[in-house]
């Protein structure tokens, strides 16, 4: 039987680099699908469940990370065949499923997405929940009916984070003028580089106001902060716009007023990319393929071992991740 490596949660303190044998996998009891893991990412949830800060997994030992990408070895599930190169994010993956920090896993092909062509392993895990989080987003402004001629820039909020990163890149190259908010003054020439037409400083955006309606600045708004940054994008909104609403990274509560959403028809759009159904994924995989340009992305992204992963989850809970990091599980 042969050994692979995997970052493993035991339920006490931070999670460990193991040694796991394919008996250690457990059976999906459904369709299983055996993937040879060639990538992983991290996210802000994979750095709490690593470090055993928030009870992320629902069972012990687990495999952590949240996404997972390679090539399908066998598979039960007539939907995959072997060579397929497929990629997985959310769906409970290193809470109740095993999560993608292994270089070998067998889950249930429901949780699988064939890759779109121009977007290979490596690339799906550079984009990984958080990227797939920005295409929904801009998934769920164009469904509301934004269009890059709208009155006024699209404000994404977190800019210099793994959603804001992927968010302005594909917002720009479809032609939208796109105002970056960021707390890091460092991160401000990249957000330039990846499209931002402006950048501004997050505390405008984080102080609490006392006006329920402010001046109308945004055409729409991409919010991955929450609290009181989130109010504030909804009382800067234009007429009949939408703010897409992702993270929680400034806090989980909403101090907004009903102002803006009963007087200038701003509307408010939650989005979820755990259970997000698999046509939905689909839409968002082949548009990201259309619409985030790879250079971008190469830009954006760094490649890192496993071994580091403990170490790169207690950064990204500190804030000192910028962009996205792709795990090589090899
Ligand atoms: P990152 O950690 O990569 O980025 C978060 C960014 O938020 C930081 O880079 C920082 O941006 C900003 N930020 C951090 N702390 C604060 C603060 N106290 N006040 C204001 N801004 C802050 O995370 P991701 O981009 O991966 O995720 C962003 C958010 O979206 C998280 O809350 C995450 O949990 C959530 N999320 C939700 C998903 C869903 O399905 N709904 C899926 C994926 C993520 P800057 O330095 O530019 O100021």
């Amino acid at each position: 039987m042969t050994d692979f490596p995997a970052v493993v949660a035991t339920g006490t303190g931070p999670a460990q680099l193991r040694t796991l044998t394919d008996a250690d996998l457990p059976d999906p009891g459904e369709s299983a699908v055996t993937v040879a893991v060639t990538h992983s990412s991290l996210n802000y949830k994979d750095g709490l469940a690593v470090t055993g800060t928030a009870p992320i997994a629902r069972s012990f030992p687990m495999i952590c990370g949240i996404d997972l990408a390679g090539t399908v070895e066998t598979s039960t599930d007539p939907a995959f065949a072997p060579g397929d190169e497929v990629v997985a994010t959310g769906w409970g993956l290193g809470e109740h499923l095993p999560g993608g920090y292994t270089r070998r896993t067998r889950v249930p092909g429901r949780v699988l997405t064939r890759l779109p062509d121009g977007i290979d392993p490596q690339r799906a895990m550079a984009i990984g929940t958080a990227g797939l989080t920005a295409m929904l987003c801009v998934l769920a402004l164009e469904d509301h009916g934004l269009t890059p001629d709208a009155e006024g820039s699209v404000l994404v909020t977190g800019a210099a984070g793994g959603v804001g990163n992927v968010a302005i890149a594909v917002l720009s190259r479809l032609g939208y003028a796109v105002t970056a908010s960021s707390g890091r003054p460092e991160t401000h020439d990249q957000l330039r580089a990846l499209g931002a037409t402006d950048v501004i400083d997050r505390a405008e955006l984080s102080e609490p106001s006392d006006k329920p309606l402010q001046g109308q600045r945004w055409a729409a708004a991409i919010d991955t902060v929450g609290s009181t940054t989130l109010a504030n994008a909804l009382a800067q909104t234009r007429y009949r716009g939408a703010v897409a609403a992702c993270g929680l990274a400034g806090g989980a509560d909403l101090p907004a007023s009903v102002l803006p959403f009963i007087l200038r028809n701003v509307a408010l759009l939650g989005i979820d990319s755990v259970q997000c159904p698999t046509p939905v994924r689909e839409r968002a995989w082949s548009r990201l393929a259309a619409d985030l340009p790879m250079d971008a992305l190469d830009s954006l992204s760094t490649v890192e071992p496993m071994s580091r992963v403990p170490d790169l989850a207690e950064q990204i809970l500190a804030g000192q991740v910028a962009g996205r990091v792709v795990i090589d599980t090899g």
